[in-house]
């Protein structure tokens, strides 16, 4: 099933993202994940793509493909472009085809400082033009920023962008986390008024440990609103009450936004059912 299918079912779509292990990790680690995560019945769970875009992981189309085969929950598998030919996209659009893998979340990709782009693909509008070209039965979904891409000058400009995302033929956003929920309904009223019409989901990340948010904010740039910053001032050397405040952090976000009538929420498990489950426990029936 394609994606944007799920937002017509007149329910909140909540769904997970999950990665490929790292290196040196067993490809096991990650379906003992999803072992836990698939009791917590999320409507789809996306699976990243390494930044390189090297044709010999082909992790990403073999979970994606076990989510939706073995588990029996819908999938997408993320596809980078701004490493890779046109060569090496057709390939993983043919395994994911042959693996049976109906939905792809088309992005650009990081730049990388020590991999020069191959400038086959410049942007993400781009592949998904690309892979339209290619084949029609995929669904397409794409990226936004609510805080705007750290590369745009504006968030007008970033906005504008992304619509060229949807007129290319994604059919769905999922967001960059955030932690101000205020930021994300201005983002959703402007991407609106730009004539944006597909449904967006808001991308949630709980906060797990302090490191890990701080690289992820050093990297994405998304601000911190006083309480969180004190959360975290506060708790930052009890590693188990910043989790629990971090998960209390996160089912409040979740709750405003399904209060406030969001097409859905992603939540960012960071392959952490622990926490997964925890945060499902406070907001399974409001989905
Ligand atoms: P683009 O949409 O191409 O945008 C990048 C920048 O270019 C923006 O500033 C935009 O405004 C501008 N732009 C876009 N189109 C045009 C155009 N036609 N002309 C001029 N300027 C343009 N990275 C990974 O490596 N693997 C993953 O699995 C992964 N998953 C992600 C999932 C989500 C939900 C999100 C939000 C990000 C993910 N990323 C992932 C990170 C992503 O690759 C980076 O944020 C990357 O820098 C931008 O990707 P994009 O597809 O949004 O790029």
């Amino acid at each position: 099933m394609k994606l944007a299918q799920l937002f017509n079912q007149e329910k909140t779509v909540f769904s997970f993202e999950v990665f490929p292990p790292k290196r040196n990790n067993p490809i096991q680690t990650v379906y003992d994940t999803l072992e836990e995560l698939k009791d917590l019945k999320p409507d789809f769970i996306s699976v990243t793509y390494g930044a390189s875009g090297s044709l010999a992981d082909n992790s990403t189309c073999e979970i994606a493909s076990a989510i939706k085969h073995k588990y029996g929950i819908e999938s997408a598998a993320h596809l980078t472009c701004v490493n890779s030919t046109r060569e090496e996209v057709t390939e993983v659009l043919r395994r994911l085809e042959e693996n049976g893998v109906e939905n792809i979340l088309a992005l650009r990709g990081d730049l990388v400082p020590d991999m020069p782009p191959k400038e086959e693909f410049r942007h993400a509008d781009e592949l998904i033009r690309f892979i339209k070209e290619k084949n029609q039965n995929f669904g397409i979904s794409g990226a936004c920023y609510p805080e705007g891409h750290p590369n745009s000058k504006t968030q007008v400009e970033d906005i504008l962008n992304l619509k060229k995302k949807v007129d290319a033929g994604a059919e769905h956003l999922i967001s960059q986390l955030f932690f101000d929920n205020s930021m994300f309904y201005d983002f959703l009223d402007k991407a609106r008024i730009a004539g944006i019409n597909v449904p967006i989901e808001a991308g949630i990340m709980p906060v797990t440990n302090k490191k890990q948010i701080e690289r992820m904010v050093s990297l994405c740039g998304a601000s911190l609103p006083a309480k969180f910053t004190k959360m975290m001032s506060k708790y930052e050397n009890r590693p188990d009450a910043l989790r629990d405040a971090g998960i209390a952090y996160a089912v409040n976000q979740i709750v405003d936004l399904v209060s406030c009538g969001v097409d859905g929420v992603h939540l960012y498990t960071m392959n952490n059912p622990y926490i997964a489950k925890r945060i499902c426990e406070n907001v399974q029936s409001l989905f």
